[in-house]
């Protein structure tokens, strides 16, 4: 039952987490910084740290961006030697500080802090539950629901606690928990979000994604497994392994979009993985051109990959403007169309007189491909041809990606021929969900791939609300 979840009041939070343990007691409240400053890409509405001094937990979250959050005056302030951090993204609507995270909680087994990536789809079954019991909730998000489970069930160890939760808990979740003298990092038992563990050079770190290792000076060791937790204090790592409901189906969204490039997600080298999709592309939909542009930056590694495999030049034909936002932020068509023409313009003297192969990860509503190709045109460039790194976007995610309802995704409503008139292409070709699988290492026949690919096939991991 998913009391009063529609997907018109879909909430997906994108999101990044962190996580530092320093076993020789050494600040590292600015290493989180650093950390967050490397998973920005993830969220860019509210950014937050709190961090623990002997069991004292102190934190400073705001909306903004990591360098207008924080300051050195907030982070000498925020002394400890484990901490957590936290930077959000979700749909209009919940814009609002009193959802930024982590989110700190006092109760009488003591307090905790809880940083969450992902989306839960019975998060307001549980809230219903915990209000009918007298509980009051003072945001809007899936992270207050997990950590009023946990305080409610935290009777000997948090480890028990967390255990329990993670069986009623449905949906993605990435987590990295903070209490008096532990950081624990714990994964979805699909690992539909990823999170990983990192050497540092007196602890442990955990992220989202690998690219904040390299950030902070840690090494990466490994994923944490779908359904595990993994424990940190000063015995070192625990893990405690969950066997018995995991299947790995990571996002294949993280792959094709969401990761950074310089990322390594589930032993998945993001940046050689989109190239080889581009390759793979390449020999799918073939075409006569002069040159090969990338939408910058989500689809440079596979246009790099397309202009290899066709050996067509890759070229610039698109400069992107570094300091506007995402388009998907604006609330309205309109503004949307404009925020395209903001963040990207055209290159005319690389384009004019030039048959050109636009090479994206994914169209989604189709908005910015449409704009690109006019833009392109406008610019003088005699054919366009689009190529996509990713099939068909058919259905919503209810795990954290924020596509929107399928009314409005272009690619559940038309067909291949259609969109390409939609968005005045010369040509369009999309990569087979066979060639996207291939591209990542694995393979479409397997029993299970290691992904969720809903977005693409409909097929989701475990029941969605309807709609
Ligand atoms: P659309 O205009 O809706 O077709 O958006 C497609 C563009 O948005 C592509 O350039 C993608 O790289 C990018 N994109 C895809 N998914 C997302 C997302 N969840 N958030 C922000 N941008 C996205």
């Amino acid at each position: 039952m998913f009391n009063g979840y529609t997907t018109d009041d879909k909430l997906n939070e994108e999101c990044g987490v962190l996580g530092i343990y320093d076993s020789k007691d050494r600040d590292i409240s600015s290493m989180l910084c650093y950390g967050l400053l490397a998973l920005q890409h993830r969220g860019q509405e509210s950014a937050g740290i709190a961090v623990n001094d002997d069991g004292i937990i102190q934190y400073h979250k705001d909306m903004g961006l990591v360098t207008e959050v924080f300051n050195d005056e907030i982070i000498k302030r925020l002394a400890g030697n484990i901490g957590i951090g936290h930077v959000r993204y979700s749909t209009t609507g919940e814009s609002h500080v009193y959802n930024a995270q982590p989110l700190v909680v006092k109760y009488r087994n003591g307090s905790i802090a809880l940083a969450h990536n992902g989306n839960l789809v019975n998060a307001n079954t549980i809230r219903e539950m915990l209000e009918e019991d007298g509980v009051v909730f003072q945001t809007s998000t899936d992270s207050e629901v997990i950590a009023n489970l946990m305080a409610r069930y935290h009777k000997a160890d948090i480890e028990n606690a967390i255990k329990k939760v993670m069986e009623l808990l449905k949906g993605a979740y990435a987590l990295t928990i903070m209490t008096d003298n532990k950081l624990i990092g714990a994964r979805d038992p699909h690992g539909l979000r990823p999170l990983c563990i990192g050497k540092t050079e007196d602890g442990y770190a955990l992220s989202s994604e690998s690219c904040a290792f390299d950030t902070i000076g840690a090494k990466l060791i490994r994923d944490v497994d779908p359904g595990e937790i993994v424990v940190i204090d000063d015995n070192g790592i625990t893990s405690i392994q969950n066997d018995k409901w995991c299947k790995k189906q990571l996002c294949i969204f993280e792959l094709i979009y969401f990761s950074r490039p310089d990322s390594i997600v589930d032993d998945i080298n993001i940046y050689e993985a989109r190239r080889k999709a581009g390759r793979i592309l390449a020999k799918e939909h073939p075409v006569e051109a002069d040159i090969v542009i990338s939408v910058p930056d989500s689809g440079t590694a596979a246009a790099i990959g397309y202009a290899e495999a066709s050996g067509i030049p890759y070229s610039e034909g698109l400069i992107k403007n570094k300091y506007i936002g995402r388009t998907f932020i604006q609330p309205n068509q309109e503004l949307r169309e404009q925020g395209v023409r903001l963040k990207l313009n055209v290159l005319e003297s690389n384009v004019r007189g030039k048959k050109v192969i636009l090479v994206d990860d994914s169209i989604v509503r189709g908005t910015t491909s449409r704009r690109l190709v006019d833009m392109l045109k406008n610019a003088g460039a005699e054919e366009v041809h689009v190529r996509v790194s990713s099939p068909p976007v058919k259905y919503s995610c209810y795990f954290g990606i924020d596509t929107p309802n399928r009314e409005k995704l272009i690619g559940a409503n038309y067909s291949v021929d259609e969109i390409r008139d939609q968005i005045h292409a010369d040509s369009l070709g999309y990569i087979s969900m066979e060639g996207l699988i291939k591209s990542t290492g694995r393979n479409i026949s397997d029993m299970n791939t290691g992904f969720c690919a809903a977005c693409f096939n409909g097929d989701y991991p475990m029941e969605v609300p309807k709609g």
